[in-house]
């Protein structure tokens, strides 16, 4: 065969010689715009030239601080076509861990949306290697900005070459982009794709067993653009032709009600809190959304009433796939097999909560105390992971000799696995509960808690216990308008034919609001100190 390199550049190339009236419709701050892929294709070559203008070359990083719109999927074609690195930078992490991203990547221009530019002017003292700032804005005129030197990005796409080429000679496993966890623990950890990771992810995309991308989809990724890429669907939907729908800055379930209704969005893809505020607005309102053939789930464990209410009560098909940013990021995804067809509902919905089987191309490992574990779906391990699209270290970092270890990924998740090869994640390996030399699942009870009509969201954390070593304590948030009396013995009483004895939270406490990371999880981190505050509790 021949040694074809696969390159994130060609992925354009292809859309602008067949899909040249495809659309990307893009919400940014001020309107709507609708562009084709020969604007995009046209818009990306001027954004090549520009990039050679300012003086990037090969191998540098262009930081993105940017919601999901037309401009930013031109970046990111536009950087790895000239053979620079896309680096994504979530615009929600603190900005402590914000200015480490930046130095750490020695970013050397940032292409920024206009909400945060304050944020950036803030911290401009601290970067070290920033050598321009791009605003990205509708306006014909710059913003007021400290931020020196400041260009427009409309403006400079007008100075640039509409027939620039994408840049022969690419070696397919250069890296063609970036992105740092969000850090649940420590400091963001980076992690590179190659070009060839990228590609090979989109064909998995494509796989009619996995997400099955296509021409006829209009896909919209509500998961950001500066987390793992939106989980690719930009790559891949650019790729294969599909409509894109880029919801833009700060938007509201509203607005995702609204655009599904409004431009027949058939696939579309985020966490599950973003699927909360979603049912919550298909609650109050009606809207069509008879065009959608799949809600994709992922990020953390999408709970189980989720997917009921969706699928039952709205008629939306609701998918569930695992991965993270280590992983570009799909690894996994839930549908029944063929001879599975005939379960119970009940079953059904047990069967589609898990995240399904490995995606092919992929290989796993499952490690417990004793080795590989048993497929009994009763025997707990750790995730281990390698394939193409699998980082194999995170960027110049210490921290990557322990999870890289032997050519697998060690993904830090904790696992069962049935007889069918379906995982099921039971936790973290650092948020899993030990009780008296037995494991609990905090996922498992959290899934019981969401099942329950009065409760919207619920995060179990361990607390120290003199005699069990670890008990887990229920944290919850109840549904708007509702009284907390009575409410902790209920909740004990609906769990207790679920569980083991030994599994029953030791108490439950109400919150107003959860703590959620930058990407929509809850923070198990500060929940666990808060919840050690209330019972004065001291490390
Ligand atoms: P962070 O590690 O900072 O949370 P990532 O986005 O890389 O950022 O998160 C990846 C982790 O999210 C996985 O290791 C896993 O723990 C969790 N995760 C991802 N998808 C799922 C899922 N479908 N179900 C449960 N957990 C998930």
């Amino acid at each position: 065969m021949m040694e074809a390199p696969l390159t994130v550049g060609s992925m354009l190339e292809r859309a602008e010689k067949f899909f040249p009236k495809k659309q990307v419709i893009s919400q940014t701050h001020d309107k709507l715009h609708y562009l084709t892929y020969a604007d995009i294709g046209q818009r990306t070559r001027r954004l090549m030239s520009v990039l050679h203008e300012l003086g990037v070359q090969k191998g540098d990083r262009v930081g993105t601080l940017a919601w999901n719109h037309h401009r930013h999927l031109e970046i990111y074609f536009g950087a790895p076509g000239i053979g620079a690195v896309l680096h994504t930078i979530n615009i929600r992490l603190s900005p402590e861990h914000i200015i480490y991203i930046i130095n750490h990547a020695e970013d050397k221009i940032l292409f920024i949306d206009e909400d945060v530019l304050p944020l950036i002017e803030k911290i401009q003292d601290q970067l070290t290697t920033v050598e321009a700032f791009v605003v990205m804005t509708d306006k014909s005129e710059l913003p007021e900005s400290g931020l020196n030197p400041l260009y427009s990005y409309e403006e400079l796409l007008q100075s640039g070459d509409p027939t620039h080429p994408f840049i022969e000679g690419i070696d397919e496993n250069d890296t063609a982009g970036m992105c740092y966890t969000s850090a649940t623990t420590g400091k963001p950890k980076g992690v590179t794709y190659s070009h060839r990771g990228i590609v090979l992810h989109s064909f998995a995309l494509g796989i009619a067993d996995t997400a099955g991308l296509s021409e006829s989809d209009v896909a919209m990724p509500v998961v950001p653009q500066f987390h793992v890429n939106a989980w690719g669907i930009p790559f891949a939907s650019t790729w294969f032709g599909s409509t894109q729908v880029m919801p833009g800055p700060r938007f509201t379930p509203k607005r995702l009600a609204q655009f599904i209704e409004k431009f027949g969005v058939t696939v579309t893809a985020g966490v599950p809190t973003i699927w909360l505020g979603l049912l919550r607005e298909l609650e109050q309102e009606n809207y069509d959304t008879s065009s959608l053939r799949m809600v994709l789930c992922g990020g953390s464990a999408a709970p189980l009433g989720v997917i009921k209410a969706f699928e039952e009560k709205h008629n939306i098909p609701f998918y569930h796939a695992y991965g993270a940013t280590e992983t570009t990021p799909v690894a996994t995804f839930s549908r029944l097999k063929s001879y599975q067809q005939d379960l119970s509902d009940e079953e059904r919905l047990e069967e589609r909560a898990r995240q399904g089987i490995l995606v092919p191309g992929l290989d796993m490992k499952i490690i417990g105390n004793n080795g590989e574990v048993k497929w009994d779906d009763q025997e707990m391990g750790e995730l281990l992971l390698r394939g193409p699209w699998i980082a194999d270290e995170y960027y110049k970092d210490d921290r990557s000799e322990n999870a890289f270890i032997d050519g697998w990924l060690h993904t830090g998740d904790v696992v069962t696995v049935d007889e069918e090869g379906t995982i099921k994640i039971v936790d973290r390996t650092k948020d899993l509960i030990k009780s008296g030399g037995e494991w609990i699942s905090s996922v498992d009870i959290e899934n019981a808690l969401i099942a329950h009509d009065a409760i919207f969201e619920a995060s179990v954390v361990a607390i120290p216990d003199a005699e069990w070593q670890e008990c887990p304590i229920a944290c919850v948030v109840l549904n708007e308008g509702l009284a907390v009396d009575g409410m902790k013995e209920e909740i004990i009483e609906f769990l207790r034919p679920q569980f083991a004895k030994f599994w029953l939270p030791d108490d439950v406490l109400f919150f107003d609001e959860a703590p959620k990371t930058s990407v929509g999880k809850f923070l198990k981190r500060e929940l666990r100190e808060q919840v050690k505050a209330e019972y004065n509790l001291q490390d």
